[in-house]
């Protein structure tokens, strides 16, 4: 449902196994991991809090929307593509604030007065000026405010300047999917990766690698902590653009009729560079175009920057299999994603923003009245 931040406190109505089922508010359930959560003590109660004010403010080069909350409320962000917002929505609180304080240089993120869809669920709409959006982030400020940091539109439509994570799927004691014949997705997604790295440096981009040889990229252990590790390494990266690599399979019984290729998105914002990608890689490699799929995959729930996931070929089909073992196929699949990449950006960067016309309203002397007085 969400991703929240530490030191959110929520409501525990049972427990089965290793998960708690939480309320969010009283229309909406949801389950977490115990892994994630710390008990409060017996007798601590979890009164409405109370949404008391917002400003947005522009920061160094994000436009910040500050909520003042009476608490470290759970809350959720949903983001529209048309029309270009973000919707969100506080559980566990009401608005009570009088004001919405707009400060100069914010015209890219025009908050609408809060709704209160229930007595416990506000939800606030920001419209977002700018067609094409790149990424925010949503935290607690340390006295415990929500904070939504959003990103402004690209600069210019080059590859060059821009910063690109790039994580090479599996490694090091994951080998992947392993092919009829032995080849290691892993290795497949690392010579791609690297191929593409030194084609965007190429391009004047700045690249950075969740990993750069045949290694786990996390501390050991579970699938879930490489995978976090991996999160955590590219959001540090402040990427403008975050590509996982990977090489498909399915079961033996299915090998000789799956091929092509696939890319997957999960945020909206994340939809047109995985059409631009799955396109280019599709025409580099001559693989049938399979689909664009939106599916929660671990690396691409987070919202810093549009994040996107292609599958190039299938390692489990024999005819790719042998395909992924030639290193002109491997430079061509990266040269694929690299002309998706320098597609998206293109695509994405827009003319120099338009102040959108806003109503003329006349104040009236007098308070507003209906027909009947
Ligand atoms: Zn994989």
């Amino acid at each position: 449902m969400t991703v929240l931040p530490s030191g959110v406190k929520l409501w525990a109505i049972g427990r089965e196994g290793s998960w708690y089922k939480v309320t969010l508010c009283q229309a909406l359930d949801g389950w977490i991991g115990a892994s994630n959560i710390r008990e409060l003590d017996a007798g601590v109660t979890l009164d409405t809090a109370r949404l008391t004010d917002m400003s947005v403010s522009a920061q160094d080069d994000v436009t910040r929307v500050l909520f003042y909350l009476t608490d470290r409320v759970p809350f959720r962000i949903r983001q529209s593509v048309f029309p270009a917002q973000l919707k969100v929505d506080l559980f566990r609180c009401a608005a009570a604030q009088e004001a919405i304080h707009q400060f100069p240089g914010t015209v890219a993120v025009r908050p609408l007065p809060p709704q209160q869809l229930a007595s416990d669920w506000a939800e606030i709409t920001l419209d977002l000026t700018n067609a094409h959006q790149t990424g925010y982030r949503a935290y607690f400020s340390s006295s415990g405010h929500l904070i939504v940091d959003i990103k402004g539109p690209f600069a210019s439509a080059s590859v060059a300047g821009k910063r690109v994570a790039i994580d090479p799927g599996h490694g090091g004691p994951d080998s992947g999917a392993v092919g009829p014949t032995g080849l290691c997705e892993k290795d497949a997604n690392l010579a791609i990766s690297m191929a593409l790295r030194q084609e965007l440096l190429s391009a004047g981009a700045e690249v950075f690698m969740t990993r750069e040889r045949d290694v786990a990229v996390g501390p050991g252990g579970s699938r879930g902590a490489e995978l976090e590790a991996r999160v955590a390494a590219s959001k540090a990266a402040k990427a403008d653009l975050f590509i996982s690599v990977h090489n498909n399979a399915v079961g033996s019984g299915n090998a000789a009729k799956a091929y092509g290729t696939e890319t997957y998105y999960w945020t909206p914002m994340s939809y047109l560079p995985a059409v631009t990608i799955q396109e280019a890689v599709v025409a580099a490699l001559g693989t049938r175009d399979r689909f664009v799929g939106w599916q929660r995959f671990y690396v691409m729930r987070e919202t810093d920057c549009p994040r996107v996931l292609v599958e190039c070929a299938f390692v489990s089909n024999p005819q790719e299999e042998q395909k992924l073992r030639a290193p002109l196929f491997l430079h061509q699949a990266s040269r694929g994603i690299f002309e998706g990449i320098r597609a998206y950006f293109a695509a994405a960067v827009q003319p120099p923003s338009v102040t959108p016309a806003v109503p003329q309203i006349e104040l009236l002397p007098t308070p507003l009245v209906g027909p009947k007085g």
